[in-house]
């Protein structure tokens, strides 16, 4: 009778599951093609298969939050090795005393995981009991997350270990339990003592809780794949296809279908960006469909933690709501889409994405590096901005006038060419310009990329003429375009025009080439992300160093001696660019240990965790009405280690964390000697002998 019992719950789960399955699985492949994904995946297999197996089976990016990382691993690892408990439940349908052998050691395992999975249960309803929206509201990050599925789910695993430890404490008391000396399965051992006064009716509760134990562990594989616990099933795939080694640093190409789009000569039904869901690729429409609903992304994000309307989570899910909406549709053949409402728009018009949430976003990758499943956040709010930009001429108008000076005039702030030499006036040596038709001459090591900001902004080229003085010092030799340089096109490849940055990318590459740049050092993170891993996109591979690393090893071989003590506690922001994009942390940090008398604070949020400064993503050209300033949330929290100075290394961080302690100094909550500078200037000062400080 158990065996009939046994036979027809597995084959109904299995057909139900089965049936579900197979809708995700057409649903999904409604996608667009995930151009040389699987290449890449396929690459990362072999190259960086370690990195797939300490995400998955390490649980790598979860252990960043210790205790739920921890107890979430236990759960996940408890998961793979409770699946011989699965198999000894079918076996003892047919044979009471099946067993995996008999090895005492295999019982003590299975138990100690079973304990593992209880403890960890009560850290999670702990965890979401006190971060539950109910009582922490818009901070809790479980905020609009399908809370009630998630306790269904603990439920569920509750479930399955209790009726496995009842009927393992069943099968010792029957004699049918395979490990001994029973003692070892200790928490089963434990239940078998509890229920030794039964006696005989422990053939009942055997039989009872062994069919109870497969009907839980089914009815979980069935609720699993309708609910947000597909993850459980999905995370491996969305792993394995993402980007290798993750999606931070380059934006990807614009691909239509199949093809890389032409922006010279665009085909007639080419797609510019998302316009709806269907034009996600297959690996966006997984992303959408393995979010746990977990909130990390979320409690990093800078725009959410201000008062945003943006939240990555929400428009995550958001998007997979509307696509499991939209199966119908996509799964009937019908692909006309002209009668939906748009995938960017208002509520009331039935959109799924508030443009405010749209354009909030500083592009800063913390919800990616966060995101525990590699969901490829940025990716898809560009490609959602893309369509808005390109197709549908709508953003932020404040915005505008940054798009037309890149046009004419090659610079965001729309500054004439000819002023991008300003900086070099008054140094105590030249600076050599190589000019037009001339190459860089083979006794020049690095050509230096100043940027539009190091060019352009008073405080910013600071920094610019301190490279410069360092480099000097230490006999590097260098060269500059002067008002050959443009803008590399990131502002408008953030916000959306990759038509712009195109035209800017291809021009500064043609003159990289014409000049034969072979090393270029940049000042500003966003034109060393955009030389040095998006032009590769378009022909344009350059060996590119950020001034922080090259300073770093400059001073490590001694060419740079920081001999006068500074005597200031520092604190370092890291630029996002440089380095959650980039993956530099330490040489800005190298540089001001090196400085005698810095006393380096860090700030609650750093390294991979810094916290943004609210410019990129195209923001610096933005107005943010909306909640606290994003510079102000971060220097309030540099101000709370009472700094001499903050430290940062990108041109756009100084500016907005510079304006953010002035904003400070006035209301009388910073004091009034705070710097925000760049550590060059910092080695420079200690280089020099301390000249006086810099004003800006
Ligand atoms: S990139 Fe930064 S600002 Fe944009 S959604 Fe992610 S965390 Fe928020
Ligand atoms: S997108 Fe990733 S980090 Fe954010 S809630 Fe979903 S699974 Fe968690």
């Amino acid at each position: 009778m158990r065996i009939v019992v046994g036979v027809v719950v597995t084959v109904v789960a299995f057909a139900v599951t089965g049936r579900r399955v197979w809708w995700l699985y057409r649903l999904l492949r409604a996608g667009q093609p995930a151009a040389d994904r699987v290449g890449a995946a396929k690459v990362a297999a072999v190259k960086g298969g370690g990195g797939q197996a300490t995400e998955v089976i390490g649980q790598r990016k979860l252990l960043a939050w210790t205790v739920p990382g921890l107890a979430h691993a236990f759960t996940f690892w408890a998961f793979l090795v409770l699946m011989l408990t699965i198999a000894e439940a079918y076996g003892a349908l047919v044979d009471d005393h099946f067993g995996i052998g008999d090895w005492w050691g295999l019982g003590f395992v299975e138990d100690v995981f079973a304990v593992a999975v209880l403890i960890a249960l009560v850290v999670f309803t702990v965890i979401r009991y006190r971060a539950s929206p109910a009582r922490r509201g818009r901070a809790s990050r479980f905020y609009h997350s399908h809370t009630g599925a998630a306790w269904g789910i603990l439920a569920m695993i509750f479930a399955v270990i209790a009726t496995l430890l009842v009927y393992r404490g069943a099968q010792m008391n029957t004699g049918h339990f395979p490990y001994r000396p029973y003692p070892w399965s200790f928490a089963s051992w434990l239940v078998a003592k509890a229920l030794h006064p039964l006696g005989a009716a422990n053939q009942g509760v055997e039989t009872f809780f062994v069919l109870a134990q497969l009907v839980v562990v089914l009815a979980f594989l069935v609720f699993v794949t309708y609910s947000k616990h597909l993850h459980i099933m999905l995370a491996p795939f969305n792993i394995y296809f993402a980007r290798k080694p993750n999606a931070l640093g380059p934006l990807l190409p614009m691909y239509s279908g199949d093809h890389r789009i032409d922006f010279e000569n665009p085909a007639d039904d080419d797609n510019f960006g998302r316009a709806k869901i269907e034009d996600f690729t297959v690996k966006g429409l997984l992303d959408l469909a393995t979010c746990t609903e977990c909130g990390r992304c979320q409690s990093a994000c800078p725009a959410w933690n201000t008062g945003k309307v943006l939240n990555p989570k929400l428009l995550i899910t958001g998007l997979r709501d509307h696509l499991f909406e939209s199966a119908p549709r996509l799964l009937s053949g019908t692909r006309a889409a002209q009668d939906l409402p748009p995938l960017v728009g208002l509520a009331e018009a039935g959109a799924v994405i508030d443009p405010e949430a749209l354009w909030a976003c500083t592009s800063c990758g913390a919800c990616v590096q966060e995101c525990p499943v590699d969901i490829e956040h940025v990716d898809h709010i560009m490609d959602l901005r893309r369509h808005e930009v390109l197709v549908k001429s709508a953003f932020p108008a404040e915005a505008a006038p940054m798009l037309r000076n890149l046009e004419n005039a090659g610079n965001p702030w729309g500054m004439p060419a000819a002023t991008r030499l300003a900086w070099t006036e008054g140094l105590p040596f030249d600076v050599r310009v190589i000019g037009a038709g001339e190459q860089i001459p083979g006794d020049v090591e690095y050509l230096f990329w100043v940027g539009c900001a190091g060019a352009s902004d008073d405080r910013a080229r600071h920094t610019t003429r301190a490279i410069a003085q360092l480099l000097h010092t230490a006999g590097v030799s260098l060269a500059v375009l002067g008002p050959r340089e443009t803008c590399t096109g990131d502002p408008a490849r953030r916000i959306g025009n990759e038509f712009v940055y195109q035209m800017l990318a291809e021009q500064n590459i043609a003159t990289l080439h014409e000049v034969k740049a072979r090393k270029i050092v940049a000042s500003c993170p966003h034109c060393f992300n955009t030389i040095g891993r998006e032009y590769p996109q378009l022909g344009g591979d350059f060996e590119v160093v950020h001034h922080t690393e090259l300073l770093a090893a400059l001073v490590a071989e001694g060419r740079l001696q920081a001999t006068s003590a500074f005597d200031a506690s520092v604190t370092y922001h890291d630029p996002c660019f440089l380095g959650r994009h980039g993956g530099v942390y330490d040489p800005p940090r190298d540089v001001l240990s090196a400085v005698p008398g810095v006393t380096a604070v860090e700030m609650p949020r750093c390294r991979e965790r810094g916290f943004c400064c609210g410019a990129g993503g195209a923001r610096m050209w933005m107005e943010e009405r909306v909640g606290k300033r994003i510079n102000h949330e971060r220097i309030d929290e540099a101000l709370t280690l009472d700094p001499d100075i903050v430290a940062t290394a990108c041109p756009y961080c100084r500016v907005m964390l510079g304006d953010a302690v002035k904003d400070r100094q006035s209301d009388g909550t910073a004091r009034g000697d705070v710097e925000v500078i760049d550590v060059a200037e910092i080695l420079l000062r200690s280089v020099r002998g301390n000249p006086p400080r810099i004003d800006d």
